[in-house]
């Protein structure tokens, strides 16, 4: 482990997250300070939205609804191509952004800059994605012909967690509005200033006043979204906990729901696994991000003879990985994003010593020359963990890699899925039996077979099962085109049509056969 000579600290940047309703305005709730992880420094702050901002939001949401909704399709995907441009334009001042204010590393910021422009270039082929949900069928009566349409609903809004502030607000906003709905989103509070930019570049778009929407603030203006009358749906991202209280109270008041939380991740390494891929994998999975990704897999289970190796070459790939600020490009490990974070997560490293697990590598102690005060946590490793231990069944959200082993690949599967969750798991294997022997029998919503992070494409759903996810249409591709519209069945005849007798001749035959 090592530790960089950083770059020139930017945190002195002063900046204010504000909202954007139409144009840019400033709420009236509390104003909260915004720290670098880093450095532990106030650089910027971010004012709350009242119940009656948000109210005053989906107010002029719900006014611009029809004239949007009434814009051709076509016409509505030109403003994502725009929206594209605009993104690809400023990514590298988004990564900045958000490197500054999430501590993740810049390769890791524009990484996830590039998945999110990715949904914006998916949705602008909203036309085809709806027309290959619709489709006629002739004559289900004689002169009648029936079809599905699908249509937009009204105002959707979006509640986004901290550690992909770039990304995840982007699963949402362009399938929203390509479908033809207007949208607010309110991001993380940690992380608001990620969420200014990308509006930076929806008012250079210039969507007419009210289709795009950015309101900030905490928990009292997620509930002033959740209990609103006029938002029909809530796209939710973020912890187990706070997703069922979004799930409930969401469909108590009526709106539908797609409501994402926490996650607990295995990889399971087999014998047949090419070490010499999979370890560099592995260590990208579980401390890629700080291990602060709903896909991190901070359990490794090695099955059979390969622990040994497994092992060795795990420790000696974690003593080659750098810890610091994310602005420095040579760093792997960036600090985690509070101080609560911090002592949450050696918290649960102690109960797991408590209960048995052997402390293989401790960077918790790690001290930045430059940030003292910054949230750093070096790499950690524990051996001997069991699925009994709160470690193994807890998401930890920091850079915290478990190592077990299994006797053979069926104990490694219950291990995984013996936790609550069921976001994402992976198999290191070269043998296509095992590989399809985990995709059928572990309970999660990702597989990833010789892939750590497996994030799907902007063009397939994402999402998890279990307590990974509350409500049925997922995130992304066609689950967003359907949760975003509602089908409307036509049925149609028109009575001066020229029917021919021919096609009476067999209805009528018909009929008389069958009553
Ligand atoms: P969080 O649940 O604390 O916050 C998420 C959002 O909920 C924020 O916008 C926050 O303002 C709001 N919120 C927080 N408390 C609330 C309350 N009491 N009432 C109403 N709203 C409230 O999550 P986080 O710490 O920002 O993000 C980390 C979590 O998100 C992890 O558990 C991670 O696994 C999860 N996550 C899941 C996925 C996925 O795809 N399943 C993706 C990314 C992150």
């Amino acid at each position: 482990m090592s530790s960089e000579q950083p770059r020139q600290d930017t945190t002195a940047i002063a900046d204010t997250a504000r909202n954007y309703v139409g144009n840019w305005t400033d709420p009236d709730g509390e104003v909260h300070e915004i720290t670098n992880p880093a450095t532990n420094q106030t650089f910027a702050t971010v004012t709350y939205s009242t119940e009656a901002d948000v109210d005053r939001t989906i107010g002029i949401a719900r006014e611009a609804f029809q004239d949007w909704r009434e814009t051709p399709v076509t016409e509505r995907s030109q403003y994502l191509f725009d929206l594209k441009q605009e993104l690809e334009d400023h990514q590298e001042n988004i990564a900045q952004a958000l490197s500054r204010e999430h501590g993740k590393t810049l390769a890791e910021a524009r990484g996830e800059i590039r998945r999110g422009i990715e949904n914006v270039e998916v949705a602008a082929g909203i036309p085809n994605m709806t027309r290959e949900e619709s489709g006629m069928v002739e004559d289900v009566a004689p002169g009648i012909d029936e079809t599905a349409v699908r249509q937009p609903l009204g105002v959707f809004a979006a509640i986004t967690p901290f550690n992909f502030p770039a990304m995840i607000p982007l699963w949402f906003l362009p399938y929203a509005v390509a479908t033809g709905n207007t949208f607010i989103l309110k991001p993380s509070e940690k992380v608001p200033l990620s969420s200014q930019l990308i509006f930076e570049a929806v008012d250079a778009v210039g969507f007419p006043d009210g289709v795009v929407n950015l309101v900030n603030g905490g928990a009292d203006t997620v509930n002033a979204l959740l209990e609103h009358d006029n938002i029909e749906g809530i796209s939710f991202v973020g912890s187990t906990p706070i997703a069922k209280h979004i799930y409930t109270t969401a469909a108590e008041h009526g709106k539908r729901v797609q409501a994402q939380g926490g996650a607990k991740n295995y990889a399971v390494v087999t014998e047949s696994a090419q070490l010499d891929e999979a370890i560099p994998n592995v260590i990208g999975s579980v401390y890629g991000n700080a291990g602060q990704r709903c896909l991190a897999n901070d359990v490794v289970v090695g099955v059979g003879d390969v622990y040994a190796e497994l092992r060795e070459r795990l420790l000696s790939a974690v003593d080659d990985l750098t810890v610091g600020s994310g602005l420095n490009e040579e760093t792997d490990v960036g600090p985690l994003i509070t101080d609560e974070s911090y002592t949450r997560v050696n918290e649960l490293i102690e109960t797991a010593i408590e209960q048995g697990a052997e402390l293989v590598v401790d960077g918790r102690d790690f001290e930045h020359s430059e940030y003292p005060d910054g949230n750093f946590m070096g790499p950690v490793l524990l051996e001997n963990v069991t699925t009994e231990m709160d470690i193994t069944q807890t998401e930890i959200f920091g850079p915290v890699l478990c190592l077990a082993d299994a006797e053979d690949l069926d104990t490694a599967i219950e291990m995984v899925n013996s936790t609550e969750y069921g976001n994402a798991s992976t198999i290191y294997t070269e043998r296509g039996g095992e590989a399809r022997k985990y995709r059928y029998d572990v309970d999660a919503g990702n597989i990833g077979i010789n892939v750590g992070v497996c994030a799907p494409m902007g063009f397939f759903h994402f999402g998890g099962r279990k307590g990974s996810f509350f409500g049925d249409l997922h995130a992304q591709g066609e689950d967003a085109v359907s949760f975003y519209t509602e089908k409307t069945i036509s049925i149609e005849r028109y009575f001066n049509w020229p029917h021919t007798t021919v096609r009476y001749t067999i209805y009528n035959a018909y009929h008389s056969c069958s009553s």
